[in-house]
Order: C-alpha cells, then structure tokens, then sequence
C-alpha cells in the first residue's frame, strides 16, 4: 500500500491527526494525508465515508476538531486554550482560501450575473485586480472552457455543464495552488457530464495544478488519477496508483465499493 504521507519537501497538502465528529458521528478519524504539488489525487468511497468533510477542512469550511491541515506553508488552523482548534484569523482565512479554489455539485453561482461577471469576481473583489485585468483573464478562461461565446449570458441561460463549466473556470480565476472538486459531474443528465469531465482533463493535463477530486466517475479517475485514496468510515482504507487500487485492490471493503459502482 502506498504510503499517504511524505517525507518530500513542501507539501500542497498536508494533514496530520485529523479528527472530525458531528455529535457522536466520527467522520474523520485521526486523518493522515499529503497531497504533493501538481499531484492529482481522487477520493473515492461510500457515501457517508467522509469524502467531502476532507475537501471542506481543506477549504476551511469546516473545521475539525483536532490534527493539523497545511496548505502550502500556511497551518490553517490553531491550538486555542482549552485545546479547541481555531481557524487562524479572518485575514488568514482569506488569503488562505485565495489559494484554494473548490468547485461545488451544485454550481452556485450568482444568478444575476453573466458568466463573464461570475467569473471576473474574485479577482476584482478580493484580490484587488482591475477590472480590464480581470475580464481579459476571464474571458481566457471561458475560451478554455469552451464557453467564449456565453460569456453574457445568465447561469439561467445556460445547460447544467455549461454552469458546471463556468464554475471551473471562476474557481481557476484566482490562479489557485491546489483546486478542490467536490462530485462536479453528479447533479447532471448522464449527456453532460462529458463535457465537464474534458475541461477537468485538460487542467489535469497541463499538470501545474495540484488537484484533489472527489468522484464517482471510475474510468474518469483511472484516467487522471497520480494516487487514488479508498476512503471508508473517515479512515483511508488504502492508496496508491489507479492500477492498484482500482484494478488491483487489496481490502474487500474496497472491491465491494468498486463492484457496486462500476
Ligand atoms: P461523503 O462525502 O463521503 O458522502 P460526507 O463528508 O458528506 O461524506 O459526510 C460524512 C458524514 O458526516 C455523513 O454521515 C454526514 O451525514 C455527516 N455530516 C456531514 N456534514 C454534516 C453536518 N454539517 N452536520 C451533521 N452531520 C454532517
């Protein structure tokens, strides 16, 4: 079994001994994980097995009730007395998260704004950029996408993978270091989910991005995956390359998982 930490320089991410509990629900269990740079890690398990929570610690979303997360050299959180884990600071949140970008199952985009505003948002916003900087960044951004030509129209205007589509490419306007994917493909009709999971390829594809995916989409992970991570019961159950832990797994609990959704 691949080892889920590194004694490598800098991880993108890295998580030691984190523990979530929602009341008596344990969802994450003294979590152990780096995810190097530019290395694209897909999370796979049963429902329920604390996929998301992972991505939204990282996010700084939820915040966990012990262990440490690093993204970059940042701790994203700190021991106050007590022993309760803080988020470190508004401010540092912020910047944090300005070098996070997490794209959601449900798009959330603003609905009275065109593709083009959605997208020129945060970099004018938070990050200070002009808006001709921004909308020349965006528009770039649409092109990659595939969607230059919606760039006016309404998230109302548009399919749910065009949305899903602009999603993406708002979250990559920030340029961040480490991109969070959070079941992109499972709120679209089958015929969609194509189209966004190319866009994902091609960013997967030009490598600087360090990406973790959460996914149900097998043929999808063998394809992009570096390491894919066998969650289960807010524990990983094991990790490594596609071709081990898809084709090859080594815990039943994991060919189980894989015979019921291939
Ligand atoms: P997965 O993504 O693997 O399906 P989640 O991380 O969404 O799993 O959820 C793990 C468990 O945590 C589930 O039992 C879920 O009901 C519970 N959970 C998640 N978020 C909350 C919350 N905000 N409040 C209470 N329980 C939650």
């Amino acid at each position: 079994m691949a080892t889920n930490v590194s004694d490598k320089g800098a991880a993108a991410v890295r998580m030691r001994g984190v523990r979530k509990a929602f009341g008596d629900n344990v969802v994450l269990d003294d979590l152990d994980l780096d995810v190097e740079p530019g290395e694209r890690v897909v999370i796979i398990g049963p429902s329920g097995s604390g996929k998301t929570t992972i991505l939204r610690v990282c996010m700084t979303l939820e915040r966990p009730d012990d262990g440490t997360v690093q993204v970059g050299d940042r701790q994203l959180y700190h021991d106050e007395r007590g022993g309760q884990l803080r988020p470190a600071g508004e401010k540092h949140i912020r910047s944090v998260r300005s070098d996070i970008g997490m794209v959601f199952q449900h798009f959330n985009l603003f609905p009275h704004m065109s593709a083009l505003e959605n997208i020129m948002l945060a970099p004018v916003k938070v990050h200070g950029r002009s808006k001709d900087e921004a909308r020349e960044r965006a528009m770039a951004l649409l092109d990659k996408v595939g969607l230059a030509h919606a760039a006016n129209q309404t998230p109302g205007q548009l399919s749910g993978g065009q949305k899903q589509r602009v999603a993406i490419a708002r979250s990559l306007a920030t340029e961040p270091a480490v991109m969070l994917f959070d079941e992109v493909t499972s709120a679209l009709d089958p015929e969609l989910v194509g189209e966004v999971l190319n866009v994902l390829r091609d960013i997967a594809e030009e490598g600087s991005t360090t990406m973790m995916l959460v996914t149900h989409e097998m043929g999808f992970a063998s394809e992009v995956a570096d390491r894919v991570v066998m969650f289960d019961q807010g524990r990983i159950l094991e990790s490594g390359p596609p071709s081990q832990v898809l084709r090859d797994p080594q815990e039943q609990r994991t060919k189980d998982f894989l015979g019921a959704v291939f």
